[in-house]
């Protein structure tokens, strides 16, 4: 390449699109493509997409009808789950020059390149069920932490869900080469990684190894203080998994599952692979041996077959569950899915009502949580350094602060005593404390 080129990149949807956008600008980079300065116009705009939900769809559309007003000249490059999903409508949105699918991210760089020189639009979207090979990704999020890649895909085939239309079969690297990505991050300076993937249970699925082999090796790397489990299927969240976080090194008293629903009959609806008996044994069991740590849940309001019944048997089983806070995504139509042919559409306002009254115990069950440690003392990775002199962190249970430290203790761990606390920034007062 003879001219120098720059992009701005952008990202929607889940981590593991995060972890995948970093990989792809360091593949820009390698190609003498780099990020356009701020004030700058730049050659191209790299969009990695997401689906998830219709508003995903819309938001994304309506991002790159932005850009392309902002920077008419520029050449849009999407890629991810909505041009996997859709690439004749996306190839037609304003400034679009290429269109990749999912698994074509790493060559997105040769695809703008070749737009460069002919200029000549370029779809490439394989169908998913050819998609075989893992892409790797280890992406830092900002100056500590990294989200490591260590599957893809799903074979679930969940009612409501898109994903693995999207994504294509689960897959996963390997254990060597995903160590070998922990200890570069290591040397890269970072102290937590957080584990990703779209269904990452099911890791080393149709190998002789799992999960729980992974996070054994991991758990080795010099350097690297923390891990954090990113969701990951209860049925898939063994018992084994959880004991071994209890007795690791660095594994963080941090859970993260998806319940969707606490209603077996809408469970069962969803295809879900678990009912609420199971998913209450694994919250007892994270209790036993973990009594500290921070429990996420999410939850779907108004699904399809929710009748004002289940919705009930739904909030009193969350709401009996000892977790730290739900997640809460109101149901979303998604074209394709089984869920279509379901009885018993929710409609708009009561699903938000639905969504509000769950938001309701979620504000609750953080405020109980986050009061249980008023008082106590726990190690904080300072990690957001601010204007005012106060960095920003997380407890090793998930409990958010912002403390009074010099630029300096950026990416260092210091000991913090909480203090009450704060609904309006979901966060606990905290000062240092000598260690
Ligand atoms: S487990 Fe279900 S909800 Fe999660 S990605 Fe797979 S199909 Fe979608």
């Amino acid at each position: 390449m003879t001219q120098r080129a720059t992009a701005i990149f952008h990202t929607f949807g889940c981590k593991l699109n995060f972890a995948e956008t970093a990989t792809v600008r360091d593949i820009f980079a390698t190609h003498g493509i780099t990020d356009c300065p701020e004030g700058g116009v730049p050659d191209f705009i790299v969009v990695n997409s997401c689906s998830v939900t219709a508003e995903a769809d819309r938001k994304c559309r309506s991002a790159i009808r932005n850009f392309h007003r902002r920077y008419p000249q520029a050449a849009i490059v999407l890629t991810g789950c909505y041009a996997q999903l859709k690439p004749a409508e996306a190839s037609l949105l304003p400034g679009v020059a290429v269109v990749a699918g999912v698994n074509d991210k790493l060559a997105l760089a040769d695809m703008a390149l070749d737009w460069l020189e002919r200029r000549r639009p370029h779809t490439e979207v394989r169908p998913v069920a050819s998609l075989r090979e893992f892409m790797p990704s280890c992406a830092r999020g900002d100056r500590t932490r990294f989200f490591l890649k260590v599957q893809d895909g799903c074979d679930y085939w969940c009612s409501y869900c898109t994903i693995p239309r999207a994504r294509g079969r689960s897959r996963s690297g390997t254990i060597a080469d995903i160590v070998a990505q922990a200890e570069a991050a290591a040397e890269a300076g970072g102290k937590e990684i957080v584990i990703t993937g779209v269904n990452i249970g099911d890791f080393g699925a149709g190998r002789d190894d799992s999960l729980l082999d992974l996070c054994r090796e991991l758990d080795k790397v010099e350097g690297i203080v923390r891990y954090r489990i990113s969701s990951i299927e209860p049925n898939l969240l063994t018992d084994d998994l959880i004991d071994f976080v209890a007795s690791s090194r660095a594994f963080m008293p941090h859970f993260h599952i998806p319940l969707q629903s606490g209603s077996d009959a809408v469970l069962a609806l969803m295809r879900r692979r678990y009912d609420t008996a199971l998913f209450a044994a694994k919250v007892g069991r994270i209790r036993s041996v973990l009594p500290d740590a921070f429990i996420g849940v999410d939850i779907i309001a108004g699904a399809r077959g929710e009748t004002p019944e289940e919705f009930e048997r739904s909030r009193s089983f969350v709401s009996s569950l000892d977790i730290s806070r739900l997640h809460v995504f109101p149901y979303s139509e998604r074209p394709g899915t089984r869920a279509l042919d379901i009885a018993g559409v929710v409609d708009q306002a009561e699903k938000h009502r639905r969504a509000a009254e769950l938001g309701k115990v979620s504000a609750g069950k953080l405020a109980g949580f986050s009061g249980r440690f008023t008082g106590s003392v726990r190690p904080v990775l300072l990690e957001h350094s601010h204007a005012n002199g106060h960095i920003g962190g997380f407890t090793d249970n998930y409990l958010r602060v912002s403390v009074d430290a010099p630029a300096s203790a950026d990416n260092s761990i210091v000991d913090v005593r909480l203090g009450a606390y704060l609904p309006e920034s979901e966060s606990m007062e905290a000062s240092v404390v000598a260690r």
